[in-house]
C-alpha cells in the first residue's frame, strides 16, 4: 500500500476543519500538514498547531527559496504548504492538506498522484449559519467568504472526488473509503 497525499478543499465554513480533525484522530497513519500563514492568530489558536504563524517578510523569503508546495493569498494574507514538512511526513504515512481549491490544483500539477477531494455543503444557507455561529468574523468578512464559496464550488469538476457534508460521520466514513481504495491502487 502506498502512502498518499490527500488534498481536502471546500468553501470555508463547510466543516472541513472538523472532518480533517476527525480523520486524523481515527487514522493514526494520517498526518495533517500544517500550513504557514501571515494572518493574525485567532483566539484559541497556537503557533505550530493550526498554522505556523510567520511574518510577511519571512513568507516572501520562503517563496524565494522555493520552500512551498503551493501558496496563495486570501483576504490580504498569505497561506502556503511547506514543502519539506510534507515530504518528511509522507515518508512515515499518509498526509492530508487542508487547502483552498487553487492550492489543490497547484499541488496536483506537481504531484499528479495527489487525491483531490472537495467537501461541499448541503446548502449555502447552512454555511452562512455555521459561519455566524462560529462568531469569529464580521458580517462583511462572512459575505466575502460566501462569494468565495461560489468560486470554489465552480471548480468542483476539476477535483477527483466530491463529498457532501450533510452528516459529519457519513462524510468522514466516505472519505476513509476513498483513501483506502486509493492506497491499494
Ligand atoms: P482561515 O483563515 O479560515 O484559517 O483559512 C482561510 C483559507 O485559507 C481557507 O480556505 C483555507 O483552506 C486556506 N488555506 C489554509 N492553509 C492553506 C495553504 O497552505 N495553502 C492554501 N492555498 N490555502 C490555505
Amino acid at each position: 500500500m502506498r502512502n498518499v497525499l490527500i488534498v481536502l478543499s471546500g468553501p470555508s465554513g463547510v466543516g472541513k476543519g472538523t472532518i480533517a480533525k476527525l480523520l486524523t484522530e481515527r487514522n493514526e497513519n494520517l498526518f495533517l500538514s500544517i500550513s504557514c500563514t501571515t494572518r493574525k492568530m485567532r483566539e484559541g489558536e497556537r503557533d505550530g498547531k493550526e498554522y505556523f504563524f510567520i511574518t510577511k517578510e519571512k513568507f516572501l523569503q520562503k517563496i524565494e527559496n522555493n520552500g512551498f508546495l503551493e501558496y496563495s493569498s486570501h483576504f490580504d494574507n498569505f497561506y502556503g504548504t511547506p514543502k519539506q514538512f510534507v515530504h518528511e511526513k509522507l515518508e512515515g504515512g499518509d498526509v492530508l492538506l487542508e487547502i483552498d481549491v487553487n492550492g489543490g490544483l497547484e499541488v496536483k500539477k506537481n504531484y499528479p498522484s495527489a487525491i483531490l477531494l472537495m467537501v461541499v455543503p448541503p446548502s449555502i444557507e447552512e454555511v452562512r449559519r455555521r459561519l455566524i455561529s462560529r462568531n469569529t468574523e464580521t458580517v462583511e468578512q462572512i459575505e466575502n467568504r460566501l462569494s468565495r464559496m461560489e468560486y470554489e464550488l465552480s471548480k468542483k469538476e476539476l477535483y477527483d472526488y466530491t463529498v457532501i457534508n450533510d452528516d459529519l460521520l457519513t462524510a468522514v466514513a466516505e472519505i476513509e473509503d476513498i483513501i483506502k481504495k486509493e492506497k491499494s491502487r
